[in-house]
This record gives structure tokens, sequence and C-alpha cells, in this order.
């Protein structure tokens, strides 16, 4: 299995990072994508992929971050984004669930990220919440010149619809063991652009929920996406650990 989204430099896993991994690779996991939150938290991803061959690292501001994102910001990204052991920009996107009012700096640092990938043929990783009509029109707008995944699918289906249109990677976390409307949509995506991932520290799935999350957790969100598509885990986890190799460029 491949965890293709976590966050390896949450404070939650300070001090414990190596048994961590020590129990996702007992469980199976090959390959984990730790992604950056802001340039800090970018720069200390890139520094734990550089300690350890199986894990990888994005580079970019969240959009809780947004409000503090400007120009000197997303140019420390791009550099960061060049160094080796990067596979994405990201984790960017918009998150309109606590309300609007950082909208037009959400949208802004959304876009910076999308001109960035664009411009450095690298892919980027989106975080889209309560905002699907925003984050459809951006992958419209950038449609053939920059593409990603959207992580933690947790849109409707005619976001699904319009990112899998223009080429995305949809990708599940632990949401598809409790939350229906989600695990609905499990089946509609083609097995060439199916991902998991734990988002862990956050999001533990069933039967681990309201723990912290973890990477070896996976096996638990691959057995309830094998199921959803009645399909073997084996295959799953094969499959979905082939498209992140692939999608990220290992
Ligand atoms: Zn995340």
């Amino acid at each position: 299995m491949f965890d293709s989204h976590l966050h390896l430099t949450a404070g939650r896993f300070h001090g414990e990072v190596e048994d961590i991994l020590a129990r996702a690779r007992a469980a199976g996991v090959c390959g984990l994508v730790t992604c950056g939150s802001d340039l800090e938290d970018s720069r200390a991803a890139l520094g734990l992929a550089a300690e350890h061959e199986d894990v990888w690292a994005t580079a970019g501001i969240h959009p809780h971050g947004a409000a503090w994102a400007h120009d000197d910001a997303w140019a420390g990204v791009e550099h960061l984004a060049a160094k080796r052991g990067a596979v994405a920009l990201g984790e960017t996107g918009l998150d309109y669930h606590y309300g609007s009012a950082e909208r037009d700096y959400q949208l802004r640092n959304f876009e910076a990220h999308l001109d960035m990938a664009a411009r450095l043929k690298l892919p980027v990783v989106v975080h889209s919440r309560s905002a699907d009509g925003d984050t459809a029109g951006f992958i419209r707008q950038f449609r053939g010149r920059a593409s990603g995944v959207m992580h933690c699918f947790a849109g409707g289906p005619d976001l699904l619809r319009v990112a899998l249109d223009a080429g995305w990677m949809i990708s599940f976390s632990g949401l598809v063991t409790f939350v229906p409307e989600i695990a609905g949509l499990v089946a509609r995506v083609p097995e060439d652009r199916l991902l998991i991932e734990t988002d862990s520290p956050y999001l533990a799935p069933v039967p681990r929920r309201g723990r912290r999350n973890e990477p070896s957790h996976v096996q638990w969100t691959c057995a309830a996406v094998a199921d959803l598509r009645n399909e073997a885990v084996g295959d799953v986890a094969a499959l979905t650990a082939a498209n992140a190799r692939r999608f990220f460029g290992l």
C-alpha cells in the first residue's frame, strides 16, 4: 500500500516518527508522501524525505494559512518544490467550512499554486472542503496546464466528474469508512485515477476512529475501498501503489 497523503511533521508525531514508519512498513506500506502546510512545515517534510528512502514530500501553503501568503512565500514554495524529494505542490486549495472571511486570500493562494504547477510541470495536492463550485472552476480554468490530486475527497458527484474529466487523481481517506456520501462515490473512479491515504494524524478510519491516525491505518481505508468496489484488497493495494508511483513520478 502507498499512503499518498499524511503529515509526518505533525506535533502529535513528534519523537515517534521512526516507530510510526516501522509500524507502517510492518503493515505493508511501501511508500508515503508527507505534505507541507506552510514554508517551515514543507522544509521539515523535505528533511524527512531526505532521511528515508520510502518517504517523499510536497511544498505548499494550506488554505488555513492563506491569509499570510504573499509573493515571497510563494517564491519560497517554488524554491522548495525544486529540491530533491519534492514530488508535488501543496497542500493547497479552498476550505470554506468555517465561513468565508478569508475567501479572497484562499482563492489567490490556490491560484498561485496552480500557476507554479503549470510552470514547474508538477502536480498539485488539493484540499477542498465546502468549496466544490470554486474548486471546480479552477480545475476547468487550468485544464491542460495544471492538474493534480483531490486529496481526502469530500466533495459531491459534480466536483468528482469535473476533476475526472480534467484528468485529475482522486484520493480517498478514512472518510470512506464512516461517511456514506463519500463511500458512495468510490466505485465511480476509474482504476487508473484511484489513490488512498490516511491524512494522518487526522481522520482515523473505523475501527480506529477517535484515536490518533497513523500510516499503518491505511490498511483499513484500503479494505473499505476494495469492499466498495467489489475488488480484492490485494488488487486495490497494488493498483493504488502503482498509481501513486506513476502520478508522483517516483
Ligand atoms: Zn492533509
